[in-house]
C-alpha cells in the first residue's frame, strides 16, 4: 500500500470563537438543536455561525446509499418523522439565522424519494422565517425531473446539487449517483431561473484538466455558483486522501472558474459546500 500523505499545516484549523458564535452555541446547547456544523465537526463552524449561517440535515440520519467519501451512516432508514420540518424551522428561528442550508440523506426507499418532506420543510422554514435566505442541497432524486421541479416550485433562494468529483472518478466515489444525471438535475434547476450551485472535492486523484472540464460541464448546465474544497476521509475505512492540494492551486481554480463565467467560486482547502453560503444567496 502507498503511504498516506500527512495533513499539511494549512488544513489545521483554529478554535472557533466570536460573540455571535458563542451566542448561537449557547442557544444550540440550551434547546438541544441539531446541526451538521457541530455533528460533522465542520472546520468553518466559528466563521459560519458568526455570520448567521448553519446547515441542517433532514429525512433522518441514515442514508440508503453508501458513498465512499461520506461519513453519514447507511442502512435501513426510519420512516420520516412528521415533526422534523417544524423542528428545523423552529431551530432556524431560535438561532436567528440569516442564511440556512438544508440537506438530506438519500431516501431511495420512499416512493417519492423524500420530495414531499423536502417541500414541507421548505414551506415551514419560509413560514416561520420569512427573512431567512434558504439554500437547499438536494439529492439527485434518481434523475426524476418531476421531483426536482417540486423543489424548484417551493422557491428556496438557492438550489445546490453536488457533483462531488470529476466524471472519471464518479463511479468509485459516489455509490449510485451518476455524473451526467447530476448535470441534468442542475440543468433543470438553472433552466427554471433558480440559482443552481454545485461543488466538488479535491485530493481524490483528479487532474487539473479534469477539474477544468468539470467547470465547463457545470457552466454548460447553467450552474452559477461553485464550491471547491479539500477532501478529508471521515474515518480510515473511507476512501483515502490521494493528495493535499496546495492553497495556490485552489486559488488558481478560483480564477479559472471566474473567467469561465461563474458568479461565485469558493475555492480553498477548508471550503465545504455550505461555506459562506450567504454570499451567493440571490446572487
Ligand atoms: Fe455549517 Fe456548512 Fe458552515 Fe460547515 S461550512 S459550519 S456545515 S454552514
Ligand atoms: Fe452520504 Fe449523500 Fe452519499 Fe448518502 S447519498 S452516502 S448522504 S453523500
Amino acid at each position: 500500500t502507498q503511504p498516506r500523505p500527512r495533513l499539511p499545516r494549512w488544513m489545521k484549523m483554529n478554535l472557533p470563537k466570536g460573540e455571535s458564535y458563542s451566542k448561537v452555541k449557547n442557544l444550540v446547547g440550551k434547546h438541544s438543536l441539531h446541526t451538521i456544523c457541530s455533528s460533522g465537526n465542520c472546520p468553518n463552524i466559528g466563521e459560519c455561525w458568526n455570520r448567521g449561517t448553519a446547515t441542517f440535515m433532514i429525512l433522518g440520519e441514515i442514508c440508503t446509499r453508501n458513498c465512499k467519501f461520506c461519513g453519514v451512516k447507511n442502512g435501513k432508514p426510519l420512516p420520516p418523522d412528521p415533526e422534523e420540518p417544524g423542528r428545523v424551522a423552529e431551530s432556524i428561528r431560535i438561532m436567528q439565522l440569516k442564511h440556512a442550508v438544508v440537506t438530506s440523506v438519500d431516501r431511495d426507499d420512499l416512493p417519492d424519494l423524500g420530495a414531499s418532506v423536502w417541500v414541507e420543510t421548505i414551506r415551514q422554514i419560509k413560514a416561520t422565517n420569512p427573512e431567512t435566505k434558504l439554500e437547499v442541497l438536494i439529492p439527485d432524486f434518481q434523475g426524476r425531473q418531476e421531483l426536482v421541479r417540486q423543489i424548484i416550485d417551493a422557491k428556496p433562494e438557492v438550489i445546490s446539487h453536488n457533483l462531488e468529483t470529476v466524471e472519471r472518478l464518479t463511479p468509485q466515489i459516489r455509490s449510485v449517483a451518476k455524473y451526467r444525471q447530476s448535470l441534468a438535475v442542475l440543468r433543470t434547476i438553472a433552466e427554471s431561473g433558480s440559482v443552481a450551485k454545485s461543488g466538488i472535492m479535491l485530493g481524490l486523484g483528479e487532474t487539473e484538466e479534469e477539474v477544468v472540464k468539470t467547470m465547463d460541464d457545470l457552466r454548460d448546465a447553467g450552474c452559477r455558483v461553485m464550491t471547491i474544497g479539500q477532501y478529508l476521509a471521515p474515518t480510515t475505512g473511507h476512501i483515502p486522501v490521494v493528495a493535499y492540494i496546495q492553497p495556490e492551486q485552489f486559488e488558481r481554480y478560483r480564477t479559472i472558474g471566474l473567467e469561465k463565467g461563474f458568479s461565485f467560486v469558493e475555492s480553498s482547502p477548508l471550503v465545504r459546500s455550505s461555506y459562506r453560503a450567504e454570499l451567493h444567496a440571490g446572487g
